[in-house]
């Protein structure tokens, strides 16, 4: 079994290669994920704890269980928890139970205090063989649900890092195309800021955008430039061309804008926006930067290019296309 690497609101692991992404909900403090594959697939739930007020984790499985039979009563099926013990997570004590539901699951229930969640992650297998036993035990093994290094993000065969104060503040994953918003917000008594780093690729591109695809600056003023204006509600951005560049074999170009609108308080932003096409994959990926901040009009304007700057630099650097 091949496996690779995947990463989502600050939980990092190995899936089999044939796992496919099939469902997301929520953030990085409460969210879940679904990963399927022909005969088994993985549910992983996590939610924020109060750690004063932590139930024992045999109280969550139990609950866990009612909830299982709910589910099968419909079916009029039963449930059985055939084993139940001790076991460790990413150097966190974890509950594991093993239990008929009727699929062969194997669910961890386990109290991560550095990213103060819970987590509870089900396994379930059609038959559970050699191959599943191993399965679980990669999972297991590579799982990292906490760290201090920069948050890496890992999917559908792409992959960058971004600071952890970055959070996922929307997605979107349809066919052909998927996008995701990460944002670092900041308040102080007299103006909001905000950095946000939006990814977006477009599948079988030499296909759909065959007449474009080719030529990227044609493809943005036809195909995408209406959507990004919308994505960062902002009817003034305007890319220009500053730059094309090599990337990993591509070719990339990279383009930019400034924006400012209000009247008694201002906003003015800064969009990078790198877009190229990955032959290897199909795709056209198109990733935009920008950095904003919204103040009174008092204030002296205070670019911060530098720092947008870096942040583009340092996510493209991160960023693996296939
Ligand atoms: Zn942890
Ligand atoms: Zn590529």
């Amino acid at each position: 079994m091949k496996f690779k690497k995947f990463g989502w609101n600050g939980v990092f692991f190995q899936i089999p290669e044939q796992m496919r992404f099939t469902r997301q909900g929520g953030n990085s403090s409460n969210g879940h994920i679904v990963l399927e594959a022909e005969i088994f697939m993985i549910e992983a739930k996590w939610e924020p704890y109060d750690q004063k007020k932590a139930k024992p984790l045999s109280e969550v499985g139990a609950r866990l269980v009612q909830e299982m039979e709910k589910q099968a009563k419909k079916k009029k099926q039963i449930v059985k928890v055939l084993r139940k013990e001790d076991a460790l997570v990413y150097k966190h004590k974890a509950l594991y139970m093993v239990v008929r539901s009727p699929a062969e699951e194997r669910v961890y229930m386990w109290y991560c205090a550095e990213s103060e969640r819970v987590f509870v992650w089900r396994f379930a297998f059609g038959i559970f063989d050699e191959d599943s036993k191993k399965m679980v035990k990669r999972v297991l093994n590579t799982l990292r649900c906490h760290g201090d290094e920069a948050d890496v993000w890992s999917l559908m065969n792409f992959s960058f890092t971004v600071p952890r104060t970055f959070l996922l503040t929307e997605t979107k994953m349809a066919v052909g195309r998927a996008h995701y918003m990460l944002t670092d917000r900041h308040l102080s008594a007299f103006a909001e800021s905000a950095k946000s780093i939006f990814i977006e690729y477009f599948s079988m591109a030499n296909l759909v955008y065959e007449d474009t695809y080719k030529d990227l600056g044609k493809w943005l003023e036809k195909n995408y430039l209406k959507d990004l204006r919308k994505q960062f509600k902002d009817r003034k951005i305007k890319l220009r061309p500053v730059e094309a560049r090599r990337f990993k074999r591509h070719k990339m170009e990279i383009r930019q804008a400034t924006t400012t609108s209000g009247f008694s308080s201002r906003r003015s932003a800064l969009y990078s926006n790198a877009t190229w096409y990955c032959a290897r994959t199909n795709r056209i990926y198109t990733v935009t930067a920008s950095s904003s901040i919204r103040r009174p009009i008092v204030f002296k304007r205070d670019s911060g290019e530098e720092d947008h700057k870096n942040m583009m630099e340092d996510f493209l650097s991160s960023f693996k296309c296939h």
